[in-house]
């Protein structure tokens, strides 16, 4: 197993809740870590090898970051949807997205029992949060491990030749319709 990690990415966007973050907007520090078999990759030292390079992993961090959201919740997961479009040979992925002095009302209209409340001067240096994915799996039917990112971005959801019946026998039989590429075949037909 290897890491493609691309950290540090700097973007000024237009996250969160408040107006000046929206107008002005607030600076920020993504993190993307990719794990994946690099072997092909390396034997050949070829672009079209590398399962997941890194300029395609900023593009799409950066098409992610220029759309303004209130919650960096909702971007860190949308940024694992694209990667999983994007790259079907992802084994696992960690995204963190880092929102850098963000601006922190010091009016306490959210915290409970203010009664004891003195207001001081404060700041915070980030506010992050960050998601992660396993997609190692083990087929139901013949017990090998294979990649299944179990949403619709999953690269078995392109084998669209399998029946409506077919599909519910596997859903019977495995509980699910994704089995590993090989078994999925004999299904395919
Ligand atoms: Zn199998
Ligand atoms: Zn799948």
């Amino acid at each position: 197993m290897a890491l493609v990690v691309l950290e540090g990415m700097r973007f000024h966007a237009f996250h969160g809740v408040h107006p000046e973050e929206q107008v002005l907007g607030t600076a920020y520090v993504v993190n993307v870590e990719v794990q994946t078999g690099i072997a092909e990759a390396a034997k050949t030292d070829s672009i079209e090898q590398a399962t997941v390079n890194y300029e395609t992993v900023f593009q799409i961090c950066m098409a992610e970051m220029a759309q303004p959201r209130k919650l960096l919740e909702t971007v860190v997961t949308n940024i694992i949807k694209r990667m999983k479009r994007q790259f079907p040979q992802m084994k696992g992925i960690k995204v963190q997205v880092r929102k850098l002095n963000p601006p922190i009302s010091t009016r306490m209209r959210a915290m409970k029992n203010t009664a004891d409340y003195q207001p001081i001067g404060g700041s915070a240096e980030a506010a992050w949060v960050q998601d992660e994915g396993n997609f190692e799996s083990k087929c139901p039917r013949c017990k090998t491990s294979f990649l299944c990112y179990a949403d619709e971005t999953c690269w078995c959801k392109e084998l669209n030749n399998l029946h409506p019946a077919t599909q519910e026998t596997l859903k019977r039989q495995f509980g699910t319709t994704c089995l590993c590429p090989k078994c999925l075949k004999l299904y395919a037909g």
